[in-house]
Order: C-alpha cells, then structure tokens, then sequence
C-alpha cells in the first residue's frame, strides 16, 4: 500500500486484483451496465441493515440520524448521480479496507468468470458490486460518516489509486454513505427520472427500506399577486425542504413552477406477508435476485407460514447453481436472513439451517423472538430450534417438488447431492427422507441415474440386498470384476462414484428394510443352489493348498486368500473387510492426506484375495504349484496376479517400478526374448532372484 500524504488527503494505490478489476470493467465493452444501481441500492440496504440491527440494542445509533431511508438524487447540471443512504457508514479505516486495499476472495474468481464469458451482472453474488460503478462512471466520489469517526470522502477515477480525505466543509451526513457517480458522457440515461423508477422497479423493488427519487415538477398556475408567498406544498410529509425556483411573471398571470420533491419509488410491503396466490412468478424471481445477487431466476420456491403456538413466514428458494465457493471450507454458508416483525435482524444465522442445506437462500420472519436477540441468545433459543426443524422439513418437501420435474432435478442434483450426501451423514432424523432423493447410475440404469426405490422394483427373485460398488468415476467401476457374479445374477448395482458416497452410505447402511451391500467387501453372500453349492465346496477343496502357497508368497500383503464367490472372469481379486475402508476410500484418505497412521493401517490393511477356481490361469498355477511349491515363475505370477488385483480392484501401486520389471520379462518370456541376452537392461529389470530382497520394498499399498 502506497502511502503519500498531501495535507489532509492521503493516496493510496488500490490493490492489485482490484486494480485489474477495475481495467477489465472500464475497457471491457459490457451492454448490461445498469446493474450498477441494483448493487449501490443493495450496499446502501445492507448499510441499513447493519445500523437498525445495532439499534435494536443500543437506541442512541440513531440519534445522529433517526430516519432511515435511500435516496437518490439525479443532477443534471452536473452530470452526476448520487446515491444516499443513512446506514451505518464506514470509518476510515473501513473505507481503505473495503474499497480498495484488500481484495475479497471473488475478485479473482469474478474475473475469471468474466474471461469465461459470464455476464457483468454476476458482479454481486462475487462480492466486489461496489466497483460496477464504474461501468458508468469516470469518476466516483464516496462520502461517509461513521457513528464511531469523522466524516471522509473517497475519491477516485480508477487508474491505479484512491484518495481518502478528512472532510469538514462539505455537507454532513449525520450517518450514513453518500455515493457520487460523475457519469460518462455516454451514460446520461441515467440522470432521466423515468430510467431510474424502471431500473428500481426491476431490480429493486424489494429493497425494505424506502427509495425516494429527487424529481422535478413543472407546473403553470395562475396566481394572484398575494398568493405566491406559500406555493410549493407540495412535498411529502417532513422528508426535506422543498428547493424552489418560481418565475414570477405580472400580476394575476401564468406562473411556471418547478418544484422538487421527493418521491417515494418502491413499494416495501414484505413479499412473504403476502398471500403465496397472489405473488407471480416474477415477482418472486425478482425477489429472489434482489435478495441474493444472482442473476438468474431460482430453481424452485416455498413461501408458507406456520401457525400455532408459534407464528412465522417464510420464504426460501433453490438457486439454478452451486455457488462458486460452495464448499469452502473458510466461510460458513448460511443464506437465510432472520426477521422479527418485519424487521431485518441478521443473517447467516447458522441455528436457522444446518450447514448441509447451506445452499437454501431465503427469509424466515418471526412473530415471536425478542427483537433485541443477540447471536449468543439465539444459540440457546428454544423457538429458533422449532423454526429450524420447520425449515428443513420445508426444504426437503421442496427437494421433492423439483424432482416431479426430471429436467429440474437433473439441475438440482447436479449442483447439490453432495450437500444431500452430506445431509444423510448428518441427519439422522431426515436421513430415511433423504434417501429417497438420491440417485445413481447403475449397471442397469443406462445413460440415466436411477433412484433407491426405483431400484427396489428392480430386485430379482431371492435377492435380499442392495449392492453398490464404490469408486473414482463411473468408468472405473462398470466393469470391475467386483461385479461379475453379480451381473450374471442379474443383480443390479449402483455406481457410488462421489468421494463423499463412502460417508453417507456408511451411515445409511439400509435402504426401504435392505441392506445396502458393497460388492467389493467381504462377506458377499450370493443365494445359491444346492448344486451350486456342491461344486464350489469340491473346487474349494481342489484350489485349498494353492490358497495356502499364495498366502505363503504375499505373506503380510494380505490377511487370507479364499476362492471367490463373486467374480466370474477375472483371474482374482482383493476385497476388504465388511468394516474396513474400501479401495476407494482408501484412496480417498491418501488424497486427504488425513489419515492418522494408526487408524489407516488398522482399517486399510485388511485384505483377502479372492481367486476364480474357474479361471484357466489359476488352474495352471495349481498345477504348477502342486508340482513344485517353490517354483520361481509360481512366485513370480503370484506376485504379478496380486499387483494386478490391486489396479483392478481400485487401489494404488506403492511401488510401479517393480509391477512393471515383472511385467516386461512376461514379455521376454513372450517374445522368446532370453533374459541374458537383453543387454544393459539388468539394472532397471531384477532378475527373480533379486526380488527376494526388493520385496520390503515393494507393493506396501498401505
Ligand atoms: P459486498 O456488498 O458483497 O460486501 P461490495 O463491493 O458491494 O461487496 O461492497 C464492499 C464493501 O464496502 C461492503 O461490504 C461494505 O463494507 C462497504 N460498503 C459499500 N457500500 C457501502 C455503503 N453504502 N455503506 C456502508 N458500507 C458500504
Ligand atoms: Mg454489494
């Protein structure tokens, strides 16, 4: 932060990514300007906000201004648009802060999103609306007063910096912002009354603060000579002095008058004190953006009210889109604003909704909470805790709503099942509910997701269980060889392919009374026929001892091998135990880098390889290794079968120089290439000797 000082006014250099900001919005040619007022309109709301909620509990905030009120005044002389509030103001450090030297965390994302070609009216929902004046004007000149400071104004025209300045001879606000826009020539539209009602209308109409517009009034009146001492009553109620200019002409003539008055512009009757058939859609999206910032219309709504022995409305909207920072971890989500008899109290108040439904936006107004709450009061808050249960009972019947329409919940599920994931985890309560909303692709679903009741209709006769497979993409798992005994039933299985399924289905555990199975643990139970039956315990008997000369070459690698009741084709497989992690959420935990070493080798480190009796390259090695238990190529293909198990079966090589040594003598031995001959490549290819010593370092997956 460059500092020089100049007598009373400082310069201070803005920011670099603000600076950028700044250049892209002032060089880059965007038809949608307008919005700048939606944003300065909002700032000043929000200004308000932050004042009337401090009165609540303190009375004297607002004795340097009791009113409370938005004002706009459009002067044509000078070209310039002002937009007045008597909100809480900023002190000096707040206006070096905030408007300019330190970049919030949208400002990078916003232009990027830009660059991507997203609309300049996203400008809000990034945080960084108050620089969209610049869309309209060449310079701006903001004037403050804190109730905790002096008076200052801040002036810049972009172009690298920003003067902040004591100010004594202008005139005083009392409290509040007063934000000076010097238009460009090519902006004057805005100056015309008529534009600006509309753009209110549009954009800011559900502002719960009055907007009052600064108008002109020209009439001609005859007058008599003695009347023109009180013309001019014209202005409303005790809001300001009316500033009048009257040509007098002769005795008992025409008089032209003009006249100013302020003219209220937005009606701010509460939309969720109103009648739900009453309301348009319009005029709910058009709440809803002003409520929010987005640009776009919500994806679905609920406004109702909950009478009894409590009394609130509320209204509360899905929007289109996650957010960018949905799950950023910094910042609570939290989108609901709290209101106590129509008036405005906080929001982000993280007892109105639980964090899994972050992305809810909306208003609850309460008949029955103290307005002078605090946030500590409100943690212990009996009535808050009924209004919450009543939120996400709402949310959920929402939830239902969108997915009677397959396009909308295709949207809605897009942008927001890790947050019904992550519901299931959290909410024991509603998890039965939540369930009902998930969907997933499955090996019987197709291009399109399948639902946990759906599938239920699906089951096939004798099958008790529902069986999913968990894993990196969709991809990944379709033909796993997890699933081949399964398929071959005829049993259907869901793809849980979201890093956040391995959470919520571990507290799901069942679904509609059946259990939900994963096909890649142990203790996979399979109906099977007598007959069946009797074959398997024959190869079980035939395939014993070679079970036990694998265990004997794995050694700690795995905890047992057994022939396999699920896999059809492949050679073998690694399965873990029924409450140990899964390949895949072990590979969840190691991208983590979470994982406490004591806990990851207790629950990773449990694995059996199941072999396929039926599979001819098993059949050989028995023979191989009946004949000669310690037979190099048995170990080596042991090894080799094992190191390929881990790939097929989802996890992690720990050591792929190895697998692939191994791997490139089976093409030796392939191409009849003979191991001697193969000049200069010993060093990078241990010969099966040498691996006796290697093994410590290798395929240690845990
Ligand atoms: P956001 O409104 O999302 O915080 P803005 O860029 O619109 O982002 O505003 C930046 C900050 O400047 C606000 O958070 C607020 O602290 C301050 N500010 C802007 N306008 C006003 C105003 N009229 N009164 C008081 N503070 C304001
Ligand atoms: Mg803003």
């Amino acid at each position: 932060m460059a500092e020089v000082q100049m007598g009373e006014t400082e310069t201070f250099a803005f920011q670099a990514e603000i600076n950028q900001l700044l250049s892209l919005i002032i060089n880059t040619f965007y038809s949608n300007k307008e919005i700048f007022l939606r944003e300065l309109i909002s700032n000043a709301s929000d200004a308000l906000d932050k004042i009337r909620f401090e009165s609540l509990t303190d009375k004297s905030k607002l004795d340097a201004q009791p009113e409370l009120f938005i004002r706009l005044v459009p002067d044509k002389a000078n070209k310039t648009l002002s937009i007045i509030d008597s909100g809480i103001g900023m002190t000096k450090a707040d206006l070096v802060n905030n408007l300019g030297t330190i970049a919030r965390s949208g400002t990078k994302e916003f232009m990027e999103a830009l660059q991507a070609g997203a609309d300049v009216s996203m400008i809000g929902q990034f945080g960084v609306g108050f620089y969209s004046a610049y869309l309209v004007a060449e310079k701006v000149i903001v004037t403050t007063k804190h109730n905790d400071d002096e008076q200052y104004t801040w002036e810049s025209q972009a172009g690298g910096s920003f003067t902040v300045t004591r100010d004594t001879t202008g005139e005083q606000l009392g409290r509040g912002t007063k934000i000076t826009l010097f238009l460009k020539e090519d902006q004057l539209e805005y100056l015309e009354e008529r534009r600006i009602k509309d753009l209110v209308k549009k954009h800011s109409e559900f502002i719960s603060y009055p907007i009052y517009l600064w108008t002109e009034k020209t009439t001609e009146k005859e007058i008599s000579d003695d009347e023109d001492e009180d013309n001019n009553k014209e202005e409303e109620g005790d809001i300001e002095e009316v500033d009048e200019e009257t040509e007098k002409k002769s005795k008992k003539k025409k008089v032209k008058e003009v006249s100013h008055e302020w003219q209220l512009i937005n009606k701010q009757k509460p939309i969720w004190l109103r009648k739900p058939e009453e309301i348009t859609k319009e005029e709910y999206a058009s709440f809803y953006k002003s409520l929010t910032n987005d640009w776009e219309d919500h994806l679905a709504v609920k406004h109702f009210s909950v009478e009894g022995q409590l009394e609130f409305k509320a209204i509360l909207f899905v929007p289109r889109r996650a957010p960018f920072d949905l799950f950023d971890t910094r910042k609570k989500m939290n989108n609901i604003k709290l209101y106590v008899r129509r008036v405005f109290i906080m929001d982000n108040c993280e007892e109105l909704i639980p964090e899994y439904l972050g992305f809810v936006k909306g208003v609850v107004d309460s008949d029955d909470l103290p307005l002078n709450i605090s946030r500590e009061m409100l943690q212990q808050n009996k009535i808050l805790k009924v209004i919450r249960k009543n939120l996400v009972k709402k949310c959920i019947e929402m939830f239902f709503e969108i997915a009677e329409n397959k396009e909308d919940y295709n949207k809605f599920y897009e942008a927001f099942s890790k947050n019904l994931k992550l519901g299931i985890h959290e909410d024991s309560q509603n998890r039965a509910k939540l369930a009902d909303l998930l969907r997933y692709h499955s090996t019987k679903s197709g291009e399109e997701m399948t639902s946990l009741k759906d599938y239920v209709t699906r089951l096939k006769e004798g099958q008790k269980d529902i069986y999913y497979i968990t894993g990196e993409s969709k991809k990944a798992v379709e033909n796993s060889p997890f699933l081949e005994r399964l398929k071959k039933k005829g049993y259907e299985v869901l793809f849980m392919v979201d890093a956040i399924d391995e959470y919520a289905v571990g507290q799901l555990k069942e679904y509609d009374g059946k259990k939900l199975v994963s096909a890649t643990k142990e203790g996979l139970k399979l109906e099977e026929t007598e007959e069946e039956k009797k074959k398997k315990e024959e190869k079980k008997a035939a395939f014993e001892s070679l079970c036990k000369t694998m265990k004997e070459i794995l050694g700690d690698k795995v905890e047992k091998v057994v022939v396999s009741d699920r896999i059809v084709d492949s050679p073998c497989c690694l399965v873990t135990g029924e409450y140990g992690w899964t390949a895949n959420m072990e590979r969840i935990m190691k991208a983590q880098a979470l994982r406490d070493s004591s806990m990851s080798s207790y629950m990773s480190s449990k694995k059996t390889m199941e072999i396929n009796p039926e599979n001819g390259i098993m059949e050989e090695l028995r023979k191989r290794a009946e004949a000669d238990k310690n037979d190099k190529s048995v170990k080596d293909l042991v090894l080799l079968l094992f190191e390929t198990a881990l790939l097929t079966s989802g996890f992690s090589l720990e050591d792929p120089n190895t697998f692939a040594g191994r791997i490139h003598r089976m093409l030796k031995l392939g191409l009849n290439i003979d191991e001697d001959e193969a000049g200069g490549d010993d060093t990078d290819m241990p010969a099966l000797e040498e691996d006796d010593n290697e093994e410590s370092k290798m395929e240690e997956v845990d």
